[in-house]
């Protein structure tokens, strides 16, 4: 049975961000979970030390969340929000919107984290046209962002492995730096932030009168490889988009919903965004629901009689899903019954105690973490910080190995990516981080 699923994925499938090439040599197919732990079709476990992908809060086959779809499909599975609502996504916005930083008031559902971040471009640059501010068309992206995979997305993005090959379908985005503290000079986090801040301003000042708007990642890069942002920056950025008129948007995308011990990253420092993006953890990792929100100024800007044509013209087939709202909506009743933003927090000082550990390690350069999203960089040389060749593919044979010592993550490059479900316990922490270690160990022994 085994062997024959294994040929069929191998015959049909076309995986995404998959060399199909690595997947012929190491085929894996996920047949179920329970907790913290999933399970493949020939029976072994695994912790899911990347919450299938930055997902997963509560574990897996949590009773409250098959419940919550088991008495929704009772009712009805899913009809249409063009031009009208239904229970669950309008009972949703009113959860989220109580939830959410106090100026953003309006939600506008999608399926993924990529199309929530189309809407919020699109909503942005629309409404300086709405508002007669025609000139007001292009954006900032910050360097290393990562905002999903469509054109839009892409276009505001720029994690170079990814992004370079489609250059010339973007549209042009000004680009403006990350404090990355690891790599800059100084290794000063309040120096790295000022420059950087430095630089926006200098953009701002010149080009803001044709900038709609900046997007950014909530106070962590997890694409770029877990890049933790100094205290302050994402407060600087928000007032300098305030102070050159241009609108700030925010992707929770990764870091929404306790993955940083708020319920959302830009909480840390009281950032009041324009829109901001949502997704990933909104339905406990079961279903593809993700959301852009945004204030009532926005909302105004397209509020008017039909024929003056500032309708947002947006929209797709399974927009706000019941059985997805469904089980965002009992996602967020446990957030608040089982404190997990509370645990989150928690978990995160126990996890940054046993993850010092790993700077033991010959090849460990360094380890970052905002909550309970943790990135350890591997390097040649810890003194000279010099990557290791990008053809041995260390992150990637680590991850490999971690598979067999019963864990599955995936790298971001070198950056091994650690983002537990938000209700692993301290003893499943110690166990995936003792297996984190024995497979970097292993792996970074024989690449030298
Ligand atoms: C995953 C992610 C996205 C894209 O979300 P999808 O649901 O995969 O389209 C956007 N932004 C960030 C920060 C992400 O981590």
């Amino acid at each position: 049975m085994t062997h024959e699923l294994v040929e069929k994925s191998k015959k049909y499938l076309w995986l995404p961000f998959t060399q199909m090439k690595d997947y012929d040599k190491d085929p894996l197919i996920i047949e179920s979970g329970n907790g913290t732990k999933v399970k493949d079709s020939a029976g072994k476990e695994y912790y899911d030390g990347f919450s299938s992908v930055w997902l997963n809060v509560h574990g897996h086959r949590k009773k409250e969340l098959d419940e919550a779809i088991k008495n929704q499909l009772e009712k009805i599975a899913h009809s249409t929000l063009l031009g009208m609502t239904n229970v669950p996504a309008t009972e949703l916005a009113e959860k989220l919107v109580q939830l959410t930083p106090e100026k953003l008031t309006r939600v506008f559902y999608s399926d993924s984290g990529a199309e929530a971040m189309e809407i919020a471009l699109k909503m942005a640059f629309q409404y300086w046209q709405n508002k007669g501010k025609t000139k007001k068309q292009s954006f900032i992206a910050m360097h290393n962002g990562y905002h999903g995979d469509t054109i839009g997305a892409v276009s505001v993005g720029s994690v170079d492995l990814f992004h370079d090959i489609y250059g010339p379908l973007m549209f042009k985005s000004l680009k403006a730096p990350i404090p990355n503290v690891y790599r800059s000079e100084s290794e000063d986090p309040i120096q790295c932030r000022d420059e950087c801040l430095h630089i926006l301003e200098d953009l701002l000042k010149e080009k803001h009168e044709e900038i709609a708007a900046l997007s950014i990642e909530s106070m962590i890069q997890g694409a770029a490889g877990m890049v933790v942002y100094p205290d302050g920056f994402l407060k600087g950025v928000r007032e300098l988009c305030s102070k050159y008129d241009v609108l700030m948007i925010v992707d929770e995308v990764a870091a929404g919903f306790g993955r940083t011990g708020k319920m959302f990253a830009c909480e840390h420092e009281n950032v009041q965004p324009d829109l901001m993006a949502a997704g990933k953890g909104i339905t406990g990792g079961y279903l593809p629901i993700a959301v852009t929100f945004t204030t009532e100024e926005m909302y105004e800007a397209f509020y008017d009689d039909y024929e003056k044509l500032k309708t947002f013209f947006h929209g797709h087939s399974y927009t706000g899903n019941q059985l997805g709202c469904a089980v965002a909506l009992e996602n967020l009743r446990l957030f608040e019954s089982e404190n997990i933003v509370g645990q989150a927090a928690e978990k995160a000082d126990y996890l940054r105690d046993i993850l010092q550990e790993l700077y033991s390690l010959a090849h460990v350069g360094d380890v970052r973490q905002l909550g309970m999203m943790c990135g350890i960089e591997l390097v040649a040389s810890k003194e000279t910080k010099e990557p290791f060749p990008f053809e041995k593919r260390v992150g990637y044979h680590v991850s490999l190995k971690m598979r067999e010592l019963g864990m599955l993550t995936r790298p971001m490059g070198d950056v091994i990516v650690f983002m537990p479900p938000l209700v692993s316990t301290k003893e499943e922490l110690a166990d995936m981080t003792a297996i984190m270690k024995e497979a970097i160990t292993e792996v970074t022994a024989v690449v030298v």
